[in-house]
């Protein structure tokens, strides 16, 4: 029930310590062997994809999302050609991509332009796909995207190969500070809060959830996780046939190492307490930066 979120960057070589997330890095797509290989020797069944383009051009559209050339859909296809039995699953989101740093196209005044986006995310969820991947996971959060991005993958006769996993309800965090230095994502202008929930959205969120299983999303995802453990039980009500995942965030991986390595806990054991709340509140799936310390620690 772990899936280890990696960063693929566009130098195929690279190898680069990501500061504040311990122990991570950007890989580039000629390393993944190195870095996987002795991971899935130990029991790794699953990874989500976030690519890290640091030498394209973006541009409004976010054209380069899903190059051919690309990190993520090299990655894809790198990851199922060396380990036949990983579960290879990948973000799409366009934020990376466009030359704004926000997740769509704009209207003229900044603000998110849905209907296009919609389209140009479910565009690039396909050819993820098309790609070899597993799992499509949305992190955008706009109405509509999960049902074009299925109607795209039936279309694409890729309706029962590939699952599509919503990042359903997303909360405007503090917590995404570390993911933000990985991937180099924050947004030029403004913010994502209006399309990210905001802390005390209990009721959006449970909307979102619903509206996303209306739309055929497979899994559903809370993130942030332990701040928002109410809303993984809420969820685990509102959709009890799904799966249901949780993303235990860039932030909380840091805070649970900085907390160890300042005398405050034992690490294992809080990162233990830290997802056995996250499954007491009904999260099936748990994205989590711990994933190859616990390969170890659940081996021990
Ligand atoms: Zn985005």
């Amino acid at each position: 029930m772990l899936m280890y979120p990696i960063f693929i960057t566009d130098d195929p070589d690279a190898s680069v310590e990501i500061k504040t997330l311990p122990g991570q890095r950007r890989w580039g797509v000629n390393k993944l062997e190195e870095f996987l290989g002795p991971l899935v020797k130990k029991g790794l069944k699953s990874v989500i994809l976030f690519g890290v383009p640091l030498n394209c051009v973006k541009d409004e559209f976010g054209t380069p999302a899903d190059d051919p050339q690309g990190p993520v859909i090299l990655a894809i296809k790198k990851l199922r050609e060396l380990f036949s039995e990983l579960y290879v699953a990948a973000d799409v989101c366009l934020c990376e991509y466009t030359s704004h740093g926000h997740c769509g196209h704009l209207h003229p005044d900044g603000t998110i332009n849905t209907e296009p986006s919609v389209k140009r995310i479910a565009e690039v969820a396909v050819n993820y796909a098309r790609a070899g991947a597993h799992c499509v996971a949305p992190s955008d959060m706009m109405d509509g995207r999960v049902k074009a991005i299925k109607r795209g993958l039936l279309d694409a006769g890729l309706g029962n190969k590939c699952t599509l996993m919503s990042y359903s309800a997303k909360f405007a965090s503090s917590l995404y500070g570390p993911f933000r230095d990985a991937a180099g994502s924050a947004p030029s202008f403004g913010n994502r809060k209006c399309y990210q929930l905001p802390p005390t959205a209990k009721g959006l969120a449970r909307r979102a959830i619903k509206r996303d299983t209306e739309e055929g999303a497979d899994i559903i995802m809370v993130k942030p996780a332990l701040p928002y453990l109410d809303i993984i039980a809420d969820a685990a009500q509102l959709a009890p046939d799904h799966p249901l995942a949780c993303y235990q965030v860039s932030g909380e991986y840091a805070m649970v190492c900085a907390g160890a390595a300042a005398g405050v806990y034992d690490l294992q054991t809080m990162a233990f307490e830290s997802v056995e709340s996250m499954v007491r509140a009904g999260a099936t799936l748990i994205l989590t930066y711990f994933t190859p310390q616990f390969l170890d620690w659940l081996d021990a």
